[in-house]
């Protein structure tokens, strides 16, 4: 029996009433959760807010924000019984979970540390490494966001449109399937050769692969084909439920660390899981937990760096109108991240007392070897540009080396998933031609393609 109080943003189901959608067999909850729960605010007019499970922005008429999200549980209060991400339930904005996930492993560094000198480098392990037990069967923290949103999806939802450089793809076209819920992901096609899946997407779940595009280009279609579809955008960094999900792997690190970390390292490319992690050390402090954020560390391709050159004001985003072939990490590409919205990449590494780092293909093909010689296992390229800005911010003396750091590996062991699985290209996917794109105007085949998933 679902029993509802009367707001239905703080009810959770039953358990085993994880029903999504009413498509096909209902993925049954793995245990309930407790109502209230969580309300979004706006921090620029103060509205609040019920949580549909789809709401990305605030509805008046004012600058730019992100929304945030008040829990009734203040305190750090992770579920000591559970494993994965849903760990930290109380401070994710979800109205169920989900079976099967995964989460940040922690660990701290001996063969990375002592090669680069640090005393206390502790490593978040996001992907597949068994024996470790990070098990996130995507290969990347794209899989924390992707069970975060659907957990906050309302039931029987619209279509959701999903754009992604191709990590996020992987991630939302396997558990979207496994849920039951209608998704469209659009990639650019160059993203293609990383989707990679054990089974095909579910007939619920539709790809789509822009010829001759970026990672922006696929923010900007998604939105057309999702007004055109009457879906809803999936939203991105303005989804409060993929920061939060994001988020968990400094929750993890504080239940592993001894301290909140001084710094924090991650690669970025719109910076949601950044901000989400910001987000997340406010919420610590004002738990008592630590008395400052760790300082944000966040690091992207020396080829096209549209965040580190709004930081640094060094050039114009506009000199970034196509990704150029070079780049080491496609998706730390937005041209569009959120930047100068409030709350957004620039507020919080302000308020981190932060800083925005680039690598270029040598250094970062080079901690990519480093890292699989030191901590044997493979990393994903964003992870690697992450690794190679540690090795030079050690380097120039800009993280002392009796810091408290905290290194977010935002994927890796892809090369064991391919081992132990038999992955084949993601199929069917529909390619749409640049010039079709290019006009705006999702193609009207298309559309009827993705309308029968409503
Ligand atoms: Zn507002």
């Amino acid at each position: 029996m679902d029993a509802r109080p009367e707001n239905p943003a703080f009810v959770l189901p039953a358990r085993n009433t994880c029903a999504i959608t009413s498509r096909g067999t209902p993925v049954p909850s793995e245990a309930p959760l407790n109502a209230p729960h969580h309300n979004l605010l706006c921090p620029v007019c103060a509205r609040r807010t019920t949580d549909d499970g789809l709401l990305l922005e605030c509805p008046a008429d004012h600058e730019r924000t992100l929304l945030r999200v008040e829990y009734a549980a203040k305190g750090f209060t992770p579920d000591l019984a559970r494993t994965g991400l849903f760990r930290y339930r109380d401070w994710l904005p979800v109205r169920r979970e989900l079976p099967g996930a995964g989460g940040t492993v922690m660990y701290r560094s001996i063969g990375l540390a002592e090669f680069l000198g640090l005393r206390n480098l502790w490593i978040a392990f996001n992907g597949y490494w068994p024996e470790r037990g990070c098990t996130l069967e995507t290969g990347t923290f794209k899989e924390l966001e992707a069970y975060s949103v659907l957990a906050r999806l309302p039931d029987d939802p619209p279509t959701l449109v999903v754009s992604s450089a191709g990590n996020t793809a992987v991630a939302f076209a396997v558990l979207a399937s496994r849920c039951h819920v209608p998704c469209v992901i659009v990639v650019p096609a160059g993203g293609l050769g990383a989707l990679m899946l054990r089974e095909p997407p579910a007939p619920w779940v539709r790809l789509i692969a822009l010829e001759q595009a970026d990672y922006s280009d696929a923010i900007d279609f998604a939105d057309s084909l999702s007004r055109a579809l009457g879906g809803r955008l999936e939203g991105g960094t303005r989804n409060v439920a993929r920061r939060a999900g994001l988020a968990t792997v400094l929750l993890a690190a504080i239940e592993a660390l001894p301290r909140m970390p001084d710094f924090y390292f991650q690669a970025v490319g719109s910076g949601a899981g950044a901000i989400g992690v910001h987000e997340a050390a406010r919420r610590l402090v004002e738990a008592g937990l630590a008395e400052t954020p760790p300082r944000l560390m966040l690091c992207q391709n020396a080829a096209m760096a549209p965040l580190y050159d709004a930081w640094r004001g060094t050039r114009t985003r506009q000199a970034h109108l196509t990704a150029p072939p070079q780049v080491f990490a496609p998706e730390l590409t937005n041209r569009h991240p959120p930047y100068g919205t409030r709350g957004g990449v620039r507020d919080c590494l302000v308020e981190s007392a932060g800083d925005m780092l680039v690598a270029d293909r040598t250094a970062a093909d080079a901690a990519r070897a480093l890292f699989a010689d030191m901590e044997h296992i493979d990393i994903e390229p964003a992870a690697a540009v992450a690794v190679a800005c540690l090795r030079q911010s050690v380097a120039d003396g800009t993280v002392p080396r009796d810091a408290t750091v905290l290194l977010n590996i935002t994927g890796g062991g892809r090369r064991r998933i391919a081992e132990q699985a038999l992955l084949s290209p993601a199929a069917p996917v529909s390619v749409v031609p640049a010039a079709d794109w290019r006009s705006g105007e999702p193609p009207v085949g298309l559309l009827r393609n993705c309308a029968v998933l409503q």
